[in-house]
């Protein structure tokens, strides 16, 4: 059985169409990702759309500002969530990751869990685990710093963040789309794949056991 799934690839300004050459195809290379590692049982359909409303003086980005932009593309009206937004932003409002000292590539948003005052909707036009973030110039000046390929550590961040829609967890597995960037040791294994643990949960995505995989079911954990 597959979840077809509309992935929102939300540019938020006219600034950050200047990526557009790199990220006109970074929604059909998701979907090929998830595509393939999930069995054929996830179809994401990517559809590119921006937000010049949201041009503002500062390049940061706060939770609330994210907030509205998920608001205005991604509603879901059903049991669970069948429209994905992946937000382009420029930069996070929190410099720094406190935990990790480096700075912030992406985040995913939830009713409550991981970023405590996200709020899109109201009642039941909330879902957990709808809509995600990726960070253009972080992921800039982290590709500069470490030598990485930029469209190559966009589209794995990009991948990372999703992967936390379907509620995979983090990884310290060397190659996994799922370890965080300070763990990556080999930068070039580390965009391969998920690992089979996560690779079982895509494919079985829905079924009795893994209901918890389906965006919008349930909270992040
Ligand atoms: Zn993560």
């Amino acid at each position: 059985m597959a979840f077809q799934f509309t992935l929102h690839v939300i540019f938020m300004d006219a600034q950050q169409r200047e990526y557009g050459y790199m990220l006109a195809g970074l929604g059909t290379s998701i979907a090929e990702i998830f595509y393939s590692e999930s069995g054929g049982a996830i179809v994401l359909q990517p559809q590119v759309v921006s937000t010049p409303v949201f041009q503002q003086a500062s390049p940061a980005v706060s939770p609330g500002l994210l907030g509205e932009v998920a608001e205005r593309h991604v509603l879901n009206t059903g049991e669970f969530a069948q429209h994905l937004g992946l937000i382009i932003a420029p930069r996070w409002f929190k410099d720094v990751d406190p935990a990790t000292s480096v700075q912030w590539l992406g985040v995913m948003f939830d009713t409550d869990t991981m970023i405590a005052d996200i709020h899109f909707g109201s009642g039941d036009r909330r879902r957990p685990r709808e809509c995600c973030a990726i960070f253009t110039e972080s992921l800039n000046s982290v590709a500069q710093a470490t030598g990485q390929d930029l469209s190559r550590l966009v589209a794995r961040t990009a991948v990372h963040e999703i992967g936390h829609l379907f509620n995979l967890k983090h990884s310290i597995a060397a190659q996994s789309f799922m370890t965080q960037t300070r763990h990556i040791t080999n930068k070039v294994r580390a965009f391969s794949r998920f690992e089979d643990h996560d690779r079982l949960a895509l494919q079985m995505i829905g079924q009795p056991g893994f209901e918890h995989v389906r965006p919008g079911s349930s909270e992040f954990k």
